[in-house]
């Protein structure tokens, strides 16, 4: 089925087999699957391009994996990018290595960090050669079309004026502050803190690695990026307000401390607050992910801690299971309820134990060093971890494989 339109007064109208809202990773992978499998998917896009600084960068092994089985990594593997292949931890002065991934069981033993906008433009080139994929930029979805309790489809406007795009299947992809979750209940699981980010320069000889910093109650990573270090500074939640009102100099003082060999660096890096990023943290997911008619994926179905970098992957995993468990339905007709609820109860399990992971680290590790204002001692599991190599996979593949991860099982049509 292509997309077919109609001119109805000024609102247009179209018609495809799935909508999705939102081509962040999650929408753009989701309809790349259905897509590749035959299925007519139209993606919405609010923005008019896919540039959006400190976004999620970290391309874990599980998303490695599926660009593999989707034949596509030795292209995307051309695109600028940085391996990192060990999590490091400094506590104070002592420094500890706590994961490697050179020992996953999977294609590609290390995280590539590359900008989110390269991702979604490489995804983007290869859903675009497929005749059934239509990608609407600048066209934002405002509000589903409801008929009694089922989800139609949804009204969207673009720089043409306002369309109706009708759909036997709405999938919200539009992230953590989602509109269109029609309804659906949202627990929010706190988070104790924020994050900024900002960025330093890089000098010859330093480390290409991912490093934690933990001293007189700062909390730190420094995420190599060959050309820069992708720094986050951990907050106490609201607290940029107040750091804001204190003044830059006080500001530069603080991360003086905490940037070990890159502190001569901050004074001349960071010159205005324009510089550094906040990211307010969120930890939520909905009750249920779907309605007659309307599947949330993606951070709209969960947002994630920053803790492990999980967000893309796992918004990538639930693309992929969308896909695997809606294409084959798509191809013949229109899911209902029960099929849309197949995929929350695949991805929900993962969802439930990372977040419960984030939480506990968030509670019982970051907000008693934020307030403690003080070094802490190093826990014994990062001890452990430190003097046992071999034991260093573990946290590797909890991070970079996650909780049962995906596979496309779905051939080419
Ligand atoms: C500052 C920051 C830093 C982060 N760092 C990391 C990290 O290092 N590692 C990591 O894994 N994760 C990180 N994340 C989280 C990660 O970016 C998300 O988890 C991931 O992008 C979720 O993908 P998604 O497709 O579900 O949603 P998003 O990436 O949020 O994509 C949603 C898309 O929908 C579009 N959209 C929104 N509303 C509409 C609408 N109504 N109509 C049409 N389009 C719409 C948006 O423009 C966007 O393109 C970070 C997030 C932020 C904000």
């Amino acid at each position: 089925m292509t997309v077919a339109r109609e001119a109805r007064g000024t609102l247009e109208s179209l018609s495809t087999t799935c909508v999705i809202a939102g081509a962040g990773p999650a929408g753009m992978m989701c309809g790349y699957l259905l897509a590749r499998a035959g299925v007519d998917v139209t993606v919405l896009e609010k923005h008019a391009d896919f540039l959006r600084d400190f976004r999620g960068d970290t391309v874990h092994p599980s998303t490695l994996q599926i660009m593999h089985e989707l034949g596509l990594l030795e292209d995307f593997l051309k695109l600028p990018h940085t391996r990192i292949t060990t999590g490091n931890l400094e506590i104070g002065d002592a420094h500890f290595v706590i994961g490697d991934f050179s020992r996953l069981p999977t294609r590609c033993k290390f995280i590539a960090l590359m900008p989110q906008w390269d991702f979604l433009d490489f995804l983007a080139r290869q859903a675009r050669k497929l005749p059934n994929f239509h990608l609407l930029m600048q066209t934002e979805a405002r509000n589903l079309i409801l008929q009694d309790d089922l989800v139609r489809g949804v009204l969207a406007t673009s720089p043409d004026g306002d369309v109706e795009i009708k759909a036997g299947l709405t999938i919200a992809a539009d992230g953590r502050h989602s509109t269109l979750r029609g309804g659906l209940k949202v627990l929010d699981l706190g988070a104790p803190f924020d994050v900024l980010w900002l960025r330093l320069p890089v000098k010859p000889g330093d480390p290409a690695d991912l490093i934690g910093k933990v001293r007189d109650g700062q909390l730190f990573v420094m995420i190599y990026r060959t050309d820069y270090w992708q720094c986050a500074y951990l907050i106490p939640k609201g607290g940029f307000d107040a750091i804001k009102a204190d003044g830059l100099s006080k500001f530069r003082a603080r991360l003086k401390q905490i940037a070990g060999f890159a502190a001569g660096r901050v004074d001349d890096a960071i010159t205005d607050f324009d510089q550094v990023k906040l990211l307010t943290v969120t930890v939520d997911r909905l009750e249920k992910w779907a309605r007659p008619g309307l599947l949330c994926i993606g951070d709209a179905a969960h947002a994630m801690s920053p803790i492990g970098g999980v967000g893309i992957n796992l918004a990538i995993q639930d693309a992929v299971a969308t896909a695997n468990i809606l294409a084959p339905i798509l191809q013949k007709g229109v899911p209902g309820l029960h099929d849309l609820q197949k995929v929350q109860a695949r991805r929900e399990f993962p969802t439930k134990v990372i977040q419960a992971f984030q939480v506990a680290a968030q509670n019982f590790l970051l907000a008693p060093t934020l307030t403690a204002m003080r070094t802490l001692k190093p826990p014994l599991l990062v001890k452990a971890l430190n003097r046992w190599p071999w034991l260093r996979q573990f946290p590797a593949r909890f991070i970079g494989m996650g909780v049962r991860p995906e596979h496309v099982r779905l051939p080419k049509p």
